[in-house]
């Protein structure tokens, strides 16, 4: 779950999270054009002028990757999925989705909508580039001085909508799960009707193209040149950590996969820890610490009265309190209330709660029913139920 980073605010109802690895990816571009690039096109600008443009232009393309992420929100969100939520990272962007796709055209045109929309940015950034330029040079002219003789603007175009083609083409290679392994896995469901089918194959593109980008990535850094790349150390290894990252992108969204197939008929009931103690509200914060918390490994406590539930309490709210107050305060003081709290039903599905965990940051669900505590289950409940139970392709379960 990546909620860490930058909460930069809420567009169409999304919100929109920067991930702190993105200040590296900024830093990257203004540096590779402001040191490298820019100089070299125009050697008569001051140095000014070319880290201002250099800055500009690292904002325009981050500014294009959201565009792209956010096509994929509203374009789910058209065929009845909720996206909560965009994380914008180093390679680029995740559009958080609260369920999985429900058929294979939702997935299709939730993923073509990303690519699509770079395509129709780099075509207006470099009709836009066009227009600002000006009428073209005669064909005598040598390009670097028609280079030369564009301004800021024109040359932040030129660059932004060549880039934007770049990012789609890179985002429709065929491997789960980049957008060209999401076109591809819906279209193996829709011809097969089998979605695990479909995403072990459109998975297994995604590590053979992973693959690929480390070999060539390791080729680079070893002096080899390889066409379009070029050579050289640094864009050997950056190449070679995307394909890494992919890699591990691939095999996570397969087990995800396997893992919810494993836990769809599988009750919370079935697999909820039982062995649970509930306490009063009355009771004194620091007799909870000394004779609950130090004393068990269970972290998060039911408050119940009269058989009802009425909160939640765990160690992290014992820290709402100075230590010195503790004798003369009670956990109802400080429990998460009933109505504040995520519970799931003994009839749910463990992959219901699973999702329900994550999707909330949270480390156990109290299961209720009808008000009365029956259980709570836990990440650990659930793999433990998988370690047991579960798919043998599912040896080290990870988080769905
Ligand atoms: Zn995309």
């Amino acid at each position: 779950m990546m909620t860490r980073g930058i909460h930069v605010g809420r567009l169409f109802g999304v919100e929109v999270v920067l991930d702190w690895s993105l200040l590296i990816i900024f830093a990257l571009v203004t540096m590779s054009l402001g040191a490298g690039a820019l100089p070299m096109w125009h050697p008569d600008w001051g140095a000014g002028v070319v880290w201002l443009t250099a800055v500009a232009s690292a904002a325009l393309f981050l500014v294009s990757v959201l565009l792209h992420e956010l096509s994929h929100a509203l374009t789910g969100r058209a065929f009845g999925i909720s996206v909560p939520r965009i994380t914008l990272f180093v390679f680029g962007g995740v559009a958080q989705m609260e369920d999985e796709p429900t058929g294979w055209k939702a997935e299709f045109w939730m993923a073509l909508a990303g690519p699509l929309t770079s395509v129709a940015l780099g075509a207006i950034f470099l009709g836009l580039g066009f227009v600002v330029a000006g009428p073209l040079p005669p064909v005598d002219v040598a390009p670097e001085m028609f280079v030369r003789s564009l301004s800021p603007l024109a040359t932040i175009l030129f660059w932004l909508g060549p880039l934007n083609f770049v990012l789609a083409l890179f985002n429709m290679v065929p491997g789960f799960p980049l957008d060209g392994g999401r076109v591809l896995r819906a279209l193996i469901w829709g011809a097969t009707g089998d979605l695990t089918r479909a995403t072990r194959m459109a998975s297994n593109g995604g590590r053979l193209f992973a693959a690929i980008l480390i070999a060539t990535g390791f080729a680079m850094a070893l002096g080899i040149q390889v066409p379009f790349f070029g050579s050289g150390l640094l864009g050997g290894l950056w190449l070679a950590l995307i394909g890494w990252f992919l890699n591990n992108a691939a095999v996570m969204s397969y087990r995800q996969l396997l893992i919810r197939e494993s836990l769809g008929d599988v009750t919370v009931e079935r697999v909820m820890n039982i062995d649970v103690r509930s306490l009063p509200p009355g009771l004194p914060i620091k007799t909870f610490v000394d004779d609950h918390l130090l004393r068990s490994d269970q972290r998060a406590y039911p408050v119940v009265e009269a058989g009802r539930l009425l909160g939640l309490v765990s160690m992290r709210d014992v820290y709402k309190i100075p230590r010195a107050d503790w004798e003369g305060h009670t956990i109802a003081e400080i429990m998460t209330p009933t109505e504040a709290l995520v519970s799931i039903r003994p009839s749910a599905s463990a992959y219901d709660a699973i999702h329900a965990l994550n999707a909330r940051a949270l480390n156990q669900l109290p299961v209720v029913e009808d008000g009365i505590v029956k259980g709570m289950i836990r990440r650990e409940d659930i793999l433990r139920w998988l370690s047991i139970y579960g798919d043998g392709r599912l040896r080290a379960p990870i988080e769905a």
